[in-house]
């Protein structure tokens, strides 16, 4: 069901891109990459009129008076930006459910007077493209929008460098909502942290994005390069949705993505893979169980051998540049089991859904094919699985571990901006997990960035991010904006 309480015809996919036809869209995105690589900005010491079209540049270099007119703005919006979170964690966006959340994302879209464009995700437009995750449902009611803002001279692009300020909108499934102190859609705000599902992972994100350029606008500045905002699905399981946006024709000169990490930037992160097994069993009743085969009983006993290779690969990383010194990177993890039918009888079936980290230094169809190996040797030893394997389908994220690469020009702005707000060095970390950076960096070659504010308890319960870290990232990522975009006057 395409819900939301704005009103839109999902069998008309222009109702959702007011402003602009889809072909017109990928074409100026295209081109635009290719006029600001052309046109990289030198760097001046001081504001100045750009000749052509008459529109005050800023400086590139921002001058303090303005870092703290850009800060204090923010602060200035601060309590709006906190209610408008909790508007969108109020939102249940689990998996298949994001579109009401998407609605709300567009509408504000539409209020900062950006280009929306709101399309619906498709298995056939996604499966023949690298970084594609395989996933058998079709995407009904899966929608991503964004937000684009295009500067109004094309002379006044030159000043600048596009960026696209990428979150995603699905939370992953909040469990039994007893175990949570509050219900998990109702957010409140104690001791400096905003509770929800969602809340740090990643809504505070997308927030944010938007009220940093807010900031820039209730200033009289508008980006001088072209800013598309993504609002997409399928991060927490696939990522497809982001390979959407790159199917659609969206680049830019560097990404940006509050994802929850304190402040610190991502540099590698380990590929992610989801896989569920399928085991048989010989059910016979249970008095004479030493005759049947239990399937539960079985996939246990695989489950003891995979840990065994999560130890192995833990071992590769000794080997790895970037997680050697990291205590346990790879993380095996069995998230959903199911089985049997009946307490007096020996189960008939099993299923178990696994998700496994992988190093960079490893390779994803590799590490596909020594799962597939050991679930077939673990099953020959067995009299009846033996005759009977155990099947593995690979379903769900088929993430690649990514390192960042050729990022240098943008972590320089970035960690400016950085210093200006906590007045520290921006410091470098490395991923257990996995993030849509990957698809920029490894398929379209643009500097994807992680770096957003303070959370805990993501994906589990109590869920919460420290508002007082939203601020200043919300801060950072204005003055980033202002710098790596350059401003025109609005
Ligand atoms: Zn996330």
């Amino acid at each position: 069901m395409s819900g939301g309480d704005e009103a839109h015809d999902p069998s008309d996919p222009s109702d959702h891109r007011p402003g602009f036809a889809r072909e017109d869209m990928i074409l100026e995105a295209t081109t635009d990459v290719h006029t600001i690589l052309l046109a990289r900005p030198q760097v001046a010491s001081t504001a100045t009129m750009d000749a052509v079209s008459g529109l005050r540049q800023s400086p590139r270099m921002l001058e303090t008076s303005l870092k703290t007119k850009i800060m204090t703005e923010v602060d200035r919006q601060f309590d709006d930006q906190t209610k408008v979170l909790a508007d969108l964690v109020k939102i249940p966006s689990t998996r298949f459910r994001e579109a009401p959340a998407q609605d709300m994302m567009a509408r504000l879209f539409k209020q900062d007077g950006l280009g929306v464009d709101r399309w619906q995700i498709k298995i056939d437009d996604l499966k023949h493209l690298p970084g594609y995750s395989p996933h058998s449902q079709d995407y009904d009611d899966a929608w991503n929008v964004v937000g684009a803002w295009r500067p109004s001279s094309p002379s006044s692009k030159n000043g600048g460098r596009s960026l696209i300020l990428n979150g995603h909108i699905d939370v992953v499934p909040e469990g039994p909502h007893d175990m949570w102190s509050r219900p998990p859609f109702e957010p409140a705000v104690k001791d400096g942290w905003m509770y929800g599902r969602g809340a740090g992972d990643m809504k505070a994100g997308l927030i944010l994005n938007v009220f940093a350029l807010r900031a820039l606008r209730a200033l009289g500045w508008r980006p001088a390069a072209d800013v598309y905002q993504q609002s997409v699905v399928e991060e927490e399981c696939t990522g497809n949705g982001a390979l959407a946006c790159l199917q659609r024709g969206y680049r830019a000169d560097a990404a940006l993505i509050p994802e929850p990490s304190s402040g610190v930037l991502t540099v590698a992160q380990v590929g992610v893979m989801w896989f569920q097994v399928k085991v048989t069993g010989h059910p016979v009743h249970v008095y004479k169980a030493d005759a049947g085969s239990n399937a539960i009983e079985s996939a246990f006993r695989l489950i003891q051998q995979l840990r065994e290779l999560e130890k192995k690969w833990n071992e590769k990383k000794a080997h790895d540049t970037h997680f050697h010194d990291h205590h346990h990177p790879v993380n095996f993890n069995v998230g959903k089991i199911a089985g049997g039918d009946w307490a007096s009888s020996v189960p008939a079936w099993c299923t178990f859904d696994m998700r496994v980290g992988v190093l960079p230094s490893q390779n994803l169809k590799e590490c596909r094919q020594e799962i597939e190996d050991l679930i077939r040797h673990a099953a020959a030893n067995d009299p009846f699985l033996g005759n009977n394997p155990p099947t593995v389908t690979w379903e769900g994220f088929q993430a690649e571990p990514f390192v960042l690469k050729n990022h240098e020009q943008v972590r320089v702005v970035l960690a400016e901006a950085h210093k200006t707000v906590f007045g520290d060095e921006l410091l470098d970390k490395t991923s257990t997990g996995t993030a849509d950076n990957r698809f920029f960096g490894l398929y379209a070659g643009i500097p994807a960035l992680v770096y957003g504010p303070q959370s805990d308890d993501i994906h589990g319960f109590d869920e919460r991010v420290n508002l007082e870290s939203i601020r200043k990232i919300t801060q950072a990522t204005a003055l980033f904006i202002a710098e790596w975009c350059g401003l025109q006057a609005a």
